[in-house]
């Protein structure tokens, strides 16, 4: 049975950190719709240019918009046999479209990433991200003990895993991180309590360290997906 996942929590829970890497443990696709929105910016077409203010401001792309790139990402090949759906839905009309684009195949998976206000604010203001490939960086904290010296990353500017350059997210900034939370609170929070009474919805505990955050979040998934199992057909979205 297809694994076919979606993680919510605001931004700064660490869902981009572990839908990776449980994507790659269960070695299915992570779709995150930031990062598809993010290429097309970076690739300056017209939708792209558009996109990257939306995002800048920190609001969200247009329901209609997000469906479709999430409809032809999902009809791929790769993500038929599972997927870990990172950034979407974050509106109830989204939720609703997914459940649109998934009629008629397995089960779907929800988790819920959930950390408190004051951790994501500190989080997301002292995010870097590297240049070249995305990864997540330890942030300014890591920077603050290297020189100090402490033990930070290795060389406190450039990525651990490729070397790139480590930078602020321009949607990081205070500003904007405050108008995403406020977004988040009022556009996708609500889709906790939409997916709340599904057999298959599950929540962790994201404020713990993230190793003992992938290891709940393993333990919630495998018992969601075999009470999926079990009422396969029963239980179909
Ligand atoms: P993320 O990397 O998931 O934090 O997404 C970065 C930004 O992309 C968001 O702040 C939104 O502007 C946009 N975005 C990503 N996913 C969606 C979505 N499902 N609906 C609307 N906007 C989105």
């Amino acid at each position: 049975m297809a694994l076919n996942l979606i993680m919510l929590g605001s931004p700064g829970a660490g869902k981009g950190t572990q839908a990776k890497r449980l994507a790659r443990g269960r070695r299915i696709p992570r779709v995150s719709t930031g990062d598809i929105l993010r290429e097309a910016a970076d690739a300056g077409t017209e939708v792209g240019r558009r996109v990257q203010v939306v995002m800048d401001r920190g609001e969200l792309v247009s329901d209609d918009v997000m469906t479709a790139i999430v409809r032809e990402r999902l009809n791929e090949p790769d993500a038929r046999g599972g997927f870990v759906l990172d950034g979407f839905p974050r509106t109830v009309a989204q939720a609703q479209a997914l459940d649109g684009i998934l009629d008629g195949r397995d089960a779907l998976i929800i988790v819920y990433i959930e950390v408190p206000e004051r951790e994501l604010v500190r989080r997301l203001g002292t995010r870097l991200m590297c240049a070249k490939c995305g990864t997540n960086a330890d942030g300014f904290a890591a920077v603050a003990k290297a020189a100090v010296g402490g033990k930070g990353q290795a060389d406190p500017e450039r990525c651990g895993l490729c070397g790139g350059s480590l930078v602020q997210r321009a949607d990081d900034r205070d500003a904007v991180v405050l108008e995403r939370l406020k977004v988040y609170h009022r556009e996708t929070e609500p889709l906790v309590e939409h997916y709340r009474s599904r057999a298959t919805f599950r929540r962790v505990d994201g404020a713990q360290p993230p190793d003992q955050v992938a290891r709940d979040l393993a333990v919630a998934v495998d018992a969601a997906h075999s009470v999926a199992t079990s009422a396969s057909g029963g239980v179909r979205r």
